[in-house]
């Protein structure tokens, strides 16, 4: 098959979250199991100069053969930020995302190569399955082409102003509610749920909460119209880089035979994060994207409690200002106990996945979620709520059932994560329960190669 992914975001060019690893990892695999793939992305500032394709677009190399194209566009792509400031959006995304899509499907015209799926990924490329649907409809070149789009956090949706829609470049009558207008406004997420040939979301839970008017943002009737080609596909973790045995950002490397080298990791940790060193108590560590999503409002309302416990936290992020200012308030509070880096850095992050012995991510809801997955892979117990794709890659602790490799809090509050923490330290202070514990998760794995056949399997499901 020839198979075209359509992104905002693309390891290793730009990026802000667990899209990106998706979306240049995802490729990889497909290209292993014998197909054709491209990847077209925008040319961001941070993508650096690129070999000239034409005047559209430049290009290079992952893979194999992948050609990764990037749209130009001086105006819309030449920023500092590949969203916006502060985890906002530049205030032209419609036209700016827009601009990407017309300019995606001229380049595949461009490049002459008739296309079996295009692949979609979230709101930024909504737009692209109505075009091929209704601008491109009668075209011979895209008679067999057809598109899934899949949806990474149904929480940003790409809603816009009905100003903004004769930006878009599509019919006026597509202004309604059957298909792009959502509550009076532009939803571009919308858009690529109705207009593609089918949808998937990124763990089999968060299909199933997406579909509830409790998690469905709005869409849930959408979503539930699309049933029958609606399904969650799990992530895979790229084990080729999240390995704690070949690592290049971590010394020393170990294996789950050699675990007990995480004590170096975790005094290297300490002093990366200028905490004080404690004989014997365990870090929590959190990596990610500084939002509501990841759980702060609740991290806010358990500090107390959790550093009245014999434990030390390090947070590594960026995001929202206001839980960056409560993060740094947080490390000036506690400076024995709390340690807090604002900004994206992929070095220390290896290291907090390496040096902490347990990582912390009480998500108010959770698409998927790589960074337990990763955690899990370095031994380092996941603390999490239980929602989405944490319900569907952590298992709760037990020992007496001899299974289970991380722990659930028993309710979204303040006493369920400090119960949920104290259990965690009291299979921490138990020697060999704790080493059971990091056998368990050091074990786990969800492969690309899994993930990839069930992709096929949608792909050719689309064809058929
Ligand atoms: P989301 O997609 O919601 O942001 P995921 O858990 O799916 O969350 O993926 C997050 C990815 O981004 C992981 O690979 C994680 O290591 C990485 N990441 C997030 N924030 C940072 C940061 N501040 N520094 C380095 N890596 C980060």
């Amino acid at each position: 098959m020839n198979i075209v992914f359509i992104a905002a975001e693309v390891i290793p060019f730009a990026k802000t979250g667990g899209l990106a690893d998706v979306c240049g990892t995802l490729p990889i695999q497909l290209e292993e199991l014998g197909h054709d793939v491209s990847i077209i992305m925008p040319h961001y500032r941070c993508v650096g100069s690129k070999e000239a394709f034409n005047e559209r677009a430049d290009v290079d190399t992952i893979g194999r053969n992948i050609r990764v194209y990037f749209i130009k566009n001086k105006k819309f792509f030449d920023r500092p930020y590949i969203y916006g400031e502060n985890g906002g959006d530049y205030p032209d995304s419609a036209e700016r995302f827009g601009f990407f899509c017309h300019e995606a499907m001229k380049l595949l015209k461009d490049i002459g190569k008739l296309v079996d799926i295009i692949h979609c990924h979230d709101w930024q490329t909504g737009l692209v399955p109505v075009l091929l649907r209704e601008n491109y409809a009668g075209d011979p070149f895209f008679a067999l082409t057809r598109s899934v789009f899949t949806i990474h956090n149904l929480a940003y949706q790409g809603i816009f102003p009905r100003e903004n829609f004769p930006a878009l470049g599509v019919e006026d009558g597509l202004f309604n509610e059957r298909q792009m207008e959502f509550y009076g406004k532009i939803n571009l997420m919308k858009a690529g749920i109705v207009f593609s040939d089918y949808v998937t979301t990124v763990s089999p839970q968060y299909a199933r909460e997406v579909q509830t008017h409790d998690w469905g943002c709005g869409l849930e009737g959408v979503l539930q119209a699309r049933r029958g080609r609606f399904m969650g596909i799990l992530n895979g973790l790229d084990y080729r880089v999240w390995d704690p045995e070949h690592d290049s950002l971590i010394d020393p490397k170990y294996s789950v035979k050699e675990w007990l080298a995480k004590k170096i990791h975790r005094d290297q940790l300490r002093s990366v994060f200028k905490l004080p060193p404690y004989a014997d108590i365990p870090i929590f560590g959190f990596v990610g994207r500084l939002f509501a999503q990841k759980g702060f409002d609740l991290i806010e309302s358990a500090m107390e409690g959790l550093m009245q416990r014999p434990l030390q936290i390090v947070f590594l992020g960026v995001g929202e200002d206001k839980y960056e200012r409560l993060l740094k308030k947080l490390a000036r509070k506690y400076p024995q106990k709390c340690g807090v880096l604002i900004r994206y850095d992929e070095d220390i992050a290896h290291q907090v996945y390496a040096g902490a012995d347990f990582f912390l991510m009480p998500s108010v809801y959770e698409p998927c979620g790589l960074t337990q997955m990763i955690a899990l892979r370095y031994g380092t117990i996941p603390v999490v709520s239980a929602v989405g794709g944490l319900l569907d890659t952590v298992t709760d602790f037990s020992s007496s059932k001899k299974k289970g490799d991380g722990f659930f809090l028993s309710s979204y509050s303040v006493s369920g994560l400090l119960e949920a923490v104290d259990r965690a330290t009291g299979v921490y202070s138990q020697k060999e329960k704790y080493a059971d514990l990091i056998k368990h998760a050091m074990a786990c794995r969800w492969t690309w190669e899994t993930s990839a056949k069930y992709y096929i399997e949608v792909y050719q499901a689309c064809s058929s």
